[in-house]
């Protein structure tokens, strides 16, 4: 395998950047897939006098570690790392070579003084957007910790390894061969994953702030920086900052910018919060609200944050379907997310529930890798926009089912099907699947407020044009409200309207 021009000349650019000698020790076979990787450890030791390769016989083949000289890091990547970890494979070997990982000092002492064992490994797909997070975090944790081991599977390469562990959903990570997690972590969350985040007694004497901005997405970040600008005390508590952006893969429609990655936005949302003097707090789900003198915020693990203001910008999340089977095989094959877990689904049957932009836009995007997509619709036509319709209608892999009520569905130890109610005859009908993805849009973050705040039937919060609540002093923005329209740019500019409308208030009280 030739690598293309392109990726050649970026490689020979990042390869410039290395500090020290790196040694490439690679377990081969004659596999295609052995032919491929040695092709490109090959080429990587052709640009830079650097790298040296040497044979070896790892755990698997083909995979290849990436080492210091006389020192072995436990990073491996078995599979050949393109595609979407390109950059992880960069990234690790510039880190090996002694560049300093971009994290701040108190997570590298973090990382550092982890005691015990840790082998991880990590499936992906080379199509996934959410795998190079995982693998690059575990991959610094490997290069800072000589405790801590870390291997890239790709799951397209070990598929029977994938199947024997029942791996339905990327990025799927193990720790010494138990499950650790599913989906997009950050190093931040595997680190509090292993017990080592913030406790408690560490929130315990924080003074109260001017503004407290509860959620991290585009509306909580915008909210946060109107009101630091003011000067003010403010804080942002999140439970995972980024918010739904982290799960986009292009945007278009952000207005100045024409085409971005919603990981690279929540990586510039961060880094424009922290040029302020704004205490993030993230990682930390708020639980209850209550309007005393000051407002309280408390968090799950139990500490009690105080403000004179609130800004609510929890968001929403996927809508479950909440049938039987659903919950129960949640990545053993319902799936959510379409671009990341749709390859482990190649030359397979699924479905998709949903027939709006979402749904018709997953139906699409996995035709051109599975089998079969049969896209279930409950009413009695599709809601996505017609442009959308007309490709799907073009697709010869795809069957649409509307007035179709999904009942059940169905499976031993992963999904082996769906049956569904048709609406008009009263009929059940089964169809078999490997795989059911759900696209029947989302629900706003609000549970936690009940019984406080004026929600709508749907839980979204009602806010006036100013982005107040029924509590005075209580603001919200983004798509926990009840406006009108969910999209980037509106949460961002209701977010700068609660926060001027919550600086006006403190100057009046
Ligand atoms: C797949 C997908 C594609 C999309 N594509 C586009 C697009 O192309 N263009 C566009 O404009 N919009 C798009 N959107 C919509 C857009 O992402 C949202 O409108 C926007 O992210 C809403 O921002 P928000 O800040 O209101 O909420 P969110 O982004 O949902 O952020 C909510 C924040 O609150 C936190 N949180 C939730 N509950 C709690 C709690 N109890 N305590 C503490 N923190 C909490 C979350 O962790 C998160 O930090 C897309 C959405 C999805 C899902």
């Amino acid at each position: 395998m030739a690598l293309d021009a392109e990726i050649k000349s970026q490689l020979n650019q990042y390869l410039q950047l290395l500090e020290n000698d790196i040694v490439l020790k690679v377990s081969t076979g004659t596999d295609k897939a052995s032919e491929e990787m040695l092709a490109l450890v090959n080429e990587l030791a052709s640009l830079s006098s650097k790298i040296t390769v040497e044979k070896a016989e790892l755990e698997r083949t083909p995979s290849f570690s990436v080492n210091r000289v006389g020192e072995d890091t436990g990073i491996v990547f078995a599979g050949v790392p393109l595609g979407h970890e390109f950059t992880s494979l960069v990234l690790a070997l510039l880190q090996v070579s002694g560049r300093a990982p971009k994290v701040d000092q108190s997570i590298i002492d973090q990382i550092k003084s982890i005691e015990g064992e840790y082998n991880f490994e990590t499936y992906v797909s080379l199509t996934c957007h959410n795998c190079p997070e995982v693998v690059q975090a575990l991959n610094i944790m490997s290069v800072l910790n000589p405790n801590i081991k870390h291997t890239m599977v790709d799951g397209a390469v070990f598929k029977e390894e994938v199947e024997s562990k029942d791996i339905l959903a990327v990025p799927a990570a193990f720790v010494n061969g138990k499950e650790f997690g599913n989906g997009r972590m950050t190093l931040d969350e595997i680190l509090a994953k292993l017990g080592s985040g913030p406790s408690a007694e560490q929130f315990a004497d924080k003074e109260p702030y001017d503004v407290l901005v509860v959620g991290g997405g585009p509306a909580g970040a915008s909210a946060a920086i109107y009101a630091a600008r003011k000067g003010i005390r403010t804080g942002i508590v999140a439970e995972r900052f980024g918010g739904q952006i982290l799960d986009t893969l292009s945007i278009e429609n952000f207005i100045s910018v024409k085409e971005t990655e919603g990981p690279k936005l929540a990586a510039a949302l961060e880094e424009h919060v922290k040029q302020y003097n704004i205490d993030v707090m993230n990682l930390q789900r708020a639980t209850r609200l209550e309007k005393k003198d000051l407002v309280e915020i408390e968090l799950e693990n139990g500490a009690v944050l105080k403000s004179k203001s609130v800004i609510i910008s929890t968001g929403a999340r996927w809508r479950n379907i909440n049938v039987p089977g659903e919950a129960e095989f949640k990545n053993k094959g319902v799936a959510y997310c379409p671009h990341c877990d749709g390859p482990l689904f190649a030359g397979k049957d699924v479905a998709v529930i949903g027939g709006g932009n979402s749904g018709v836009e997953a139906a699409i995007d996995l035709a051109g890798i599975v089998n079969h997509v049969t896209v279930i619709e409950y009413n009695d036509s599709l809601k996505a926009d017609e442009v959308l319709q007309n490709r799907l209608h073009t697709l010869p892999n795809v069957t649409v089912v509307t007035n179709a009520q999904t009942k059940e569905i169905t499976g031993t130890d992963k999904v082996n099907g769906l049956t569904y109610v048709d609406r008009e005859s009263g009929e059940e009908k089964h169809i078999e699947l490997a795989g059911v993805f759900v696209q029947i849009g989302l629900v706003p973050n609000t549970e936690w407020l009940e019984g406080t705040l004026e929600r709508s039937r749907f839980g979204e919060i009602i806010v006036d044009k100013r982005g107040a609540t029924t509590i005075p002093g209580v603001f919200a923005a983004g798509d926990c409200t009840d406006s009108a329209y969910k999209q980037i740019i509106i949460s961002m500019g209701s977010g700068a309207t609660a926060s001027l409308a919550a600086f006006d208030y403190l100057i009046r009280n």
